[in-house]
């Protein structure tokens, strides 16, 4: 049965959810808390988040368009006659293959295809893309390959409900397996009908007899005991039994025809079976479309993965310029490359916002990099000197996810008050939950720190984060968060060169007079004279030159430092306007890091 869509608000309360959904509350929170969010009945979650939670549990939501949001909610019957309207058709079915490495998985499905494609069929076998889909006796059926048990696990766990039947392959001369059990737990959990092959039925060793026994044993109900679970003999090599499996596959699918009803006409949606990037063609993925025609130049987002399809091809390597439900395409357009398991949608309106978004910060990024950063020089009477006359404020990007909706918004308050004329904050992306993949790709592609307050990190996501060089900051206390954003923020301030008097001294002697520079003696007063120190030259009171120290003694001997009370000879170079009686004024200049809360250098 078609499952209904339940329409949700861009945030609802979980306790609303629950209802939507017909679900018990504590279901709804008990699913939230998986997903390593501690909302509390009365607490907002948002839409992403909704679509996860429900999705686990087996449910369908969409957003609500802003007509829809302000009506009063829809009925039932309102639903079924919008659902009589749209013209449904019924796409092929999509059967997956599982099995215990070995058992011939792969073979089992290069004979079925080859067996499929007659000789001289333009294309041939070209493409190894995930799936593949063929034509028997005149009905389409698709085959996915399965990337591996966990794969499939994952992709059910997102929501995906790729496959209509399944095929699991076990080997008749080896039997029942590890990987064999772990087919059939999560081809029971799917709720998927399913067809033994018994594969290398060829072979002297095989005992097909033997291994039914054995899956009796593991309470497969296998029709010649009785149950409903077909079992074909089968063999790759020789192709025995593949005309058998076929009809056992078609006459599966047939017994919930209804199952395969889908609208061909909405924008498209899909599941990526296949991801890696091609080192000349870029990021590659194979999606195989559910409901909805995929067309070339549509813009699709998959996660926050966003991009065009530039070009579409089948499994046979032919272009194409329309997918249709259940076929298998590989898309090249994508910006990234998508994790298996990811849901692929058609979203014009959703790309191109995001896109304004990133393309603004990218330019901001790309400005920040050409101008570089040039100390801002304060004298030491206070007042500055801008060496960059331009001032621009450079924005901290964060990509924020927290337990709650409402941590989010204390955060997202707090981060606003982090005013300053050359840094700020800017929230590119919010969301609940635990860290993802995702949020690392967009971080990357952002330029954003991602922050999390009281959620998990998935271990993924943190391995891909070491990889890429990112920091994920995990927060259990908010101040912290804040303090550690409040750091961030003081790194990306321009850094200030500061002069610091040092020591004084007066002149008691002026031993030589040149052009360029002077050697004079006299007594330190304060603090200290330091070879290399710059000197302010004064006299009743007026600075009358800034000149450098670049010779300094002591009882006639070169030293750094001179302290006070001790006299000392300096080599002064600059304007030679020294006389018996001024007053020299030491200073250095330091570069220091400036803070957040020091106004010194704003514009
Ligand atoms: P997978 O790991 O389940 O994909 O298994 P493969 O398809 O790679 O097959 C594993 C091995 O079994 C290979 O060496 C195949 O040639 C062999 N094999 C697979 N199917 C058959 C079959 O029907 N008959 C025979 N004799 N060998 C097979």
């Amino acid at each position: 049965m078609p499952e209904s869509i339940v329409k949700i608000p861009p945030t609802i309360i979980v306790r609303d959810l629950a209802a939507k959904l017909s679900l018990p509350i504590t279901t709804v929170t008990a699913e939230l808390i998986k997903n390593g969010i501690m909302a509390a009945l009365n607490e907002e979650i948002d839409f992403d988040t909704a679509v996860i939670i429900a999705e686990d549990l087996g449910k369908k939501v969409e957003l609500q368009s802003a007509e829809e949001a302000a009506a009063p909610a829809q009925t039932v019957d309102q639903y079924l006659k919008e659902k009589a309207g749209t013209k449904l058709v019924a796409r092929p079915p999509v059967v997956v293959v599982m099995g215990h490495v070995d058992h011939g998985k792969t073979s089992l499905l290069d004979a079925i295809r080859q067996t499929a494609v007659t000789a001289g069929e333009a294309g041939g076998i070209t493409q190894r893309i995930g799936a593949y889909q063929i034509t028997d006796r005149g009905r389409q059926v698709s085959f996915v390959d399965t990337p591996g048990h966990e794969a499939f696990a994952q992709m059910r766990a997102r929501g995906a409900k790729i496959a209509d039947v399944a095929i699991l392959v076990v080997a008749a001369d080896d039997g029942v397996k590890p990987q064999t059990l772990e087919a059939l737990d999560i081809i029971h959990h799917a709720g998927i009908p399913y067809i033994v092959a018994l594969t290398k039925t060829d072979k002297d060793e095989a005992q097909p007899e033997r291994v039914k026994k054995e899956l009796a044993e593991h309470k497969v109900l296998i029709e010649e005991f009785g149950g409903q679970t077909p079992v074909v003999l089968a063999s790759a090599k020789t192709k025995a039994g593949l005309p058998e499996l076929l009809e056992s596959v078609l006459l599966l699918a047939d017994v919930h025809p209804e199952a395969m009803m889908v609208n061909p006409n909405r924008p498209a949606v899909g599941t990526i079976i296949e991801s890696h990037v091609d080192p000349q063609q870029g990021p590659l993925a194979s999606v195989l479309i559910h409901a909805g025609t995929l067309h070339l130049g549509d813009d699709v987002l998959v996660g926050q993965v966003w991009g065009k399809v530039r070009s579409m091809k089948t499994d046979r390597g032919q272009p194409i310029a329309a997918a249709t439900p259940s076929t298998p395409v590989q898309i090249l357009g994508l910006k990234a490359a998508p994790q298996i398991g990811d849901i692929l949608r058609v979203a014009p309106d959703e790309v191109r916002e995001l896109k304004k978004k990133v393309r603004g910060h990218q330019i901001v990024h790309h400005l920040q990099t050409v101008v570089g950063r040039r100390p801002t020089v304060i004298s030491k009477k206070g007042e500055k000197k801008e060496t960059d006359k331009k001032p621009r404020v450079e924005k901290l990007h964060v990509i924020l996810k927290t337990d709650t909706l409402g941590s989010a918004e204390a955060i997202t308050e707090s981060l606003k008050k982090f005013v300053h004329p050359e840094v700020g904050v800017e929230i590119v992306q919010r969301g609940l939950g635990i860290i993802t993949e995702t949020e690392v790709l967009r971080a990357e592609v952002a330029k954003a720190a991602i922050y999390g307050f009281n959620v998990p990190i998935s271990p993924k996501a943190d391995q891909l984060a070491r990889s890429k060089g990112l920091t994920i900051r995990s927060f259990k206390v908010i101040y912290d968060l804040l303090d550690d954003v409040q750091a961030q923020l003081e790194t990306m301030l321009q850094p200030v060169a500061e002069e610091k008097e040092i020591g004084r001294l007066k002149i008691l002697a002026v031993f030589r007079h040149e052009n360029t520079f002077q050697v004079v003696g006299g007594k330190v007063t304060t603090g200290h004279m330091r070879a290399s120190a710059g000197v302010d030259v004064i006299r009743q009171g007026q600075t009358l030159t800034r000149s450098k120290i670049t010779q300094l003694q002591q009882n006639k001997q070169n030293t750094e430092t001179v302290t006070v009370g001790n006299e000392a000879g300096l080599k002064v170079e600059g304007d030679p306007i020294i006389q018996v009686g001024d007053e020299l004024v030491a200073f250095v200049s330091e570069v220091r890091q400036r803070r957040l809360d020091e106004r010194v250098a704003a514009v």
